[in-house]
């Protein structure tokens, strides 16, 4: 029988990046991954990859640019009809996926981890039973040293909205739409339910949210919430809250949504339903419990802060475990259970773990939002700064937006940071660096930022704690 120091199931943001860093610190390392491509063949890069965050953000910028182009009149600048080819649109964005999947292959090889190409079971004693594809791999068991399990998350069902993989779509089918709905329903106006129902509305679909709470994206800080939910209201997105979804009944060329708002019974008719209401873990015939790991009711695989399970050598890490179901959570956890199994001192800062949804405006944040600051008892003191104000967001011609710090009163030291405009994504790495460094606002005041760019914003919104931003 094979063996390994390290076999790790799963081969997405968590599980390669796990095995690319064991192989590193010089751990015999195999990954084992399910994963077919939509042609058959065994690929690794997991969820994000494949049907996550590379295909959205691929037609988030493909339809950035139909929409910017639509609207380059103020800037001086004719074109002539606009003309959508979405087969073209939604094939380039297969060959990005494709040539990212392919990336990830080609570094496991040059770490010479083994990609073992089936599904991964626990067939205790440290053991891993590998039942491959029909398309291809090899079946056997392999044992290990150390056990990694990144299986990851699958979309979660709603009963009274089955997936039907036509009318009634999950992200995954939202991704591959062959034309575009005229109308379109969403459940759910969380992260995937704004990215994607952002996509197809750019491409002229009539958009319905339709969301079970009253208020719209509630981990987002207020200021910015209230701004991005205007500005989705602008382009035409209708979001409506405190909607509970009882029916979904099909017509001949509809189908009828019937829910449930504060005002009584509700329906609406939609040609497509994206069905977006969250994710849970992927632990289908892992033999999980069976080989004494300990399952949450929520079916999350119990670990501590160093991603250690009930079982010695066992990890777990991704969107598998508790916390944020994030591409660069999930690696980071790799990167420590790969050190702290090399006898290093891996750590996670759960508490700088940023978050951006990519829709237009961006909303991007690290740390705490001052709600949740104040309501643990803080004393806070904030700065704004609107990107009205933006020399460089002017001459973008995208001022919807604002920079928000959020600061201790006594000690200064950065709570959070909160950011709503264009490209603010790329902003967030100097508040996730602040907070990593335990920064104060006055250091960022303090900090030279180039001009024009949007990162004076944070700069002024940092000297505006202290009440003295000089441009507004
Ligand atoms: P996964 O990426 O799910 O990988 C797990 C892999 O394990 C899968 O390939 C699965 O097939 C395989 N597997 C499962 N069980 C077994 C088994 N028993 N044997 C063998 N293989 C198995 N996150 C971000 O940070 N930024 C984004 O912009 C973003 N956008 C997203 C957009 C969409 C539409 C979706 C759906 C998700 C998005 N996410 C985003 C979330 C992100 O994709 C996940 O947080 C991330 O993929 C989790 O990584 P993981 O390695 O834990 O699991
Ligand atoms: P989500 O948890 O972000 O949002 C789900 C929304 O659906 C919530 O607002 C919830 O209140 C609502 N909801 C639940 N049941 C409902 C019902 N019956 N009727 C109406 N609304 C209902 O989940 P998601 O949007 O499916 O995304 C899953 C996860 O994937 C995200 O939480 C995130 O971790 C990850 N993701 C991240 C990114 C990113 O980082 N940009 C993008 C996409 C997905």
């Amino acid at each position: 029988m094979q063996k390994f120091d390290v076999v790790v199931i799963g081969g997405g943001p968590g599980g390669y990046v796990a095995a690319i860093r064991c192989a590193q610190l010089g751990l015999s390392t195999a990954c084992v991954d399910e994963r077919l491509d939509k042609g058959g063949k065994p690929v690794l890069g997991g969820t994000c990859l494949n049907v996550g965050c590379i295909p959205s953000k691929a037609l988030l910028d493909s339809t950035s640019l139909y929409q910017s182009l639509a609207n380059v009149k103020d800037h001086g600048i004719e074109v002539g009809e606009l003309r959508l080819d979405l087969g073209a649109m939604i094939a380039r964005k297969d060959r990005v996926v494709q040539t990212l999947t392919a990336g990830v292959a080609g570094l496991l090889r040059k770490h010479k981890v083994s990609w073992l190409k089936g599904h991964g079971r626990l067939a205790g004693q440290m053991r891993v039973e590998i039942v491959p594809s029909e398309s291809e791999g090899t079946a056997g068991t392999v044992e290990a040293d150390h056990i990694i399990i990144a299986t990851g998350s699958e979309p979660a069902p709603l009963d009274v909205a089955p997936v039907d993989g036509e009318r009634i779509i999950d992200s995954t089918g939202a991704l591959d739409l062959t034309e575009v709905p005229g109308r379109l329903g969403v459940i759910g106006a969380g992260v995937i339910g704004l990215e994607l129902g952002s996509v197809w509305r750019r491409l002229g679909a009539e958009v319905v949210v339709l969301e079970a709470l009253d208020s719209l994206l509630p981990a987002v800080d207020t200021d910015l919430g209230r701004e991005a939910a205007r500005q989705f209201r602008r382009q035409g997105v209708d979001i409506r809250l405190g909607a509970r979804v009882t029916a979904v009944e099909h017509e001949r060329e509809a189908l009828r949504v019937a829910y449930e708002d504060a005002a009584g019974a509700q329906a609406l008719e939609v040609d497509r339903l994206i069905v977006a209401v969250g994710r849970h873990p992927h632990t289908v015939d892992l033999g999980a419990e069976a080989a004494g790991l300990s399952v949450d009711e929520r079916g999350f695989i119990d670990v501590d802060e160093r991603c250690r399970t009930a079982l010695p050598r066992v990890y777990a890490i991704g969107d598998v475990v508790r916390g944020p179901m994030l591409a660069h959570k999930a690696s980071e956890e790799a990167i420590m259970v790969a050190e702290c199994i090399a006898g290093q001192h891996g750590e996670v800062n759960y508490g700088a773990v940023p978050w951006v949804i990519y829709t237009a405006p961006e909303i991007a944040w690290v740390g705490e939002t001052e709600q949740a600051a104040r309501a643990r008892g803080a004393k806070v003191r904030s700065g704004r700064f609107p990107l009205t104000a933006s020399g460089r967001a002017r001459a973008m011609g995208e001022t919807a937006g604002l920079v928000k710090v959020v600061a201790d009163a006594d000690t200064d030291r950065v709570l959070g940071v909160h950011l709503l405009g264009p490209h603010v994504s790329e902003l967030l790495g100097e508040a996730v660096l602040a907070l990593e460094f335990a920064a104060s606002s006055e250091d960022i005041a303090r900090t030279i930022h180039a001009h024009p760019t949007l990162s004076e914003a944070l700069h002024e919104a940092a000297l505006a704690v202290d009440g003295r931003p000089i441009h507004i």
